[in-house]
């Protein structure tokens, strides 16, 4: 019996994801062995963490009848496009808040993906996810569907849909936790991105759950560290009561590297763009600035300051995110040239 397994559930990708050994990766580094938990091939329109989360999420709202899901979140958000693409597969109407805008936008990344998605997308200029006008704005918006007559679900970090985010990292560490069994590998290190903090909640309270001999390590990808964990201790604290677990992560189970953020309108950094690069050049793998390569160049910075060794044992969970890829191809200084791309210096 697993642990989530009395939360309803619908199926919309492809789990377990693959755990997959990055020997050229860990080889260019001269340190630990890596593995990547490839949650970026979760399969719903190009994949990510959001996927296993609105299995949880979108399971309550089908459970409760929803016929459209309201939710917000940045122009550039994954979690919108894998909400939209999940409410297209359930014939649910997806309604989309898109805050922090206060003027025209370029129609690229996941904000073009909105539209090919078909969602109704609406736009406040309020940008802080805490913001009780926004609360305000997403309840009006319910109204407006429901008056509509359609029944209304709301996606809503801070309530309950961000603990059943959680949840589903929950079971994302059981799973994780067999593959590592599978391997007969030992205590390891997580290395995963953290932004509103629920995925890395449940992923720390579920392998504590598992007993797994694991140090998650979130790398904070806009928040100052202190600000994160306790949004990651708070996630876990509400996961474990609605799960109805006792072996909760302490504030000693999971360390945060405040070291990478940066506010996501800004440029890329340096070391992100190396993470990214490092990644495609040894294993083909992509990752992309906002989050995934934030938490690249934590570990990478953790590997270099000689806090991993050869005999540590890495796994670096992808979460996905490709689309915003796409929409900072302009940051990485590549020039076409004579029909060759070259970085422009
Ligand atoms: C949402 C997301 C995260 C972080 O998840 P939180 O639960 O908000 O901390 C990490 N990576 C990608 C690509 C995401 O879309």
């Amino acid at each position: 019996m697993g642990l989530v397994d009395h939360l309803p559930r619908v199926r919309l990708g492809h789990f377990p994801t693959p755990l997959q050994e990055a020997p050229r990766l860990g080889a260019a580094l001269g340190g630990p062995r890596i593995w990547i938990k490839r949650d970026d091939l979760s399969g719903l329109s190009v994949g990510g963490s959001k996927t296993r989360i609105f299995e949880f999420v979108l399971g309550d709202a089908a459970a409760a009848g929803a016929t459209a899901v309201v939710a917000s979140a940045g122009e550039q958000s994954n979690k919108l496009r894998e909400l939209a693409a999940g409410a297209n597969r359930l014939g649910m109407k997806p309604i989309l808040l898109l805050t922090g805008v206060t003027g025209p936008t370029e129609l690229a990344g996941n904000r073009f993906l909105f539209e090919v998605l078909g969602a109704d997308i609406r736009t406040t200029p309020i940008a802080d996810r805490f913001d009780p006008a926004l609360k305000a704005e997403l309840d009006r918006l319910c109204g407006e569907a429901a008056a509509a007559g359609h029944r209304p679900y709301l996606v809503y970090h801070p309530g309950r849909t961000g603990t059943l985010g959680a949840a589903a990292y929950v079971a994302a560490a059981e799973e994780l936790t067999g593959q590592l069994g599978a391997l007969g590998l030992g205590p390891v290190h997580v290395f995963i991105a953290t932004g509103a903090a629920p995925t890395t909640a449940g992923l720390a309270l579920g392998l504590r759950a598992m007993r797994l001999e694991a140090a998650v390590i979130g790398v904070s990808v806009a928040a100052p560290a202190d600000e994160a964990k306790a949004q990651v201790l708070a996630y876990a604290e509400r996961c474990a009561d609605l799960l109805g677990i006792d072996h909760r992560p302490s504030a000693a189970d999971v360390t945060i590297d405040g070291s990478q953020r940066a506010d996501f309108s800004l440029p890329a950094t340096p070391a992100v763009i190396e993470a990214i690069e490092l990644f495609a050049r040894t294993e083909g793998v992509l990752l992309e600035p906002t989050y995934t390569a934030k938490a690249a160049a934590g570990m990478i910075a953790a590997i270099r300051r000689g806090a991993l060794g050869p005999s540590d044992s890495v796994v670096f969970v992808h979460t996905g995110g490709l689309p915003g890829l796409f929409a900072h191809a302009g940051e990485f200084g590549y020039g076409i040239d004579g029909g060759q791309a070259s970085r422009r210096t």
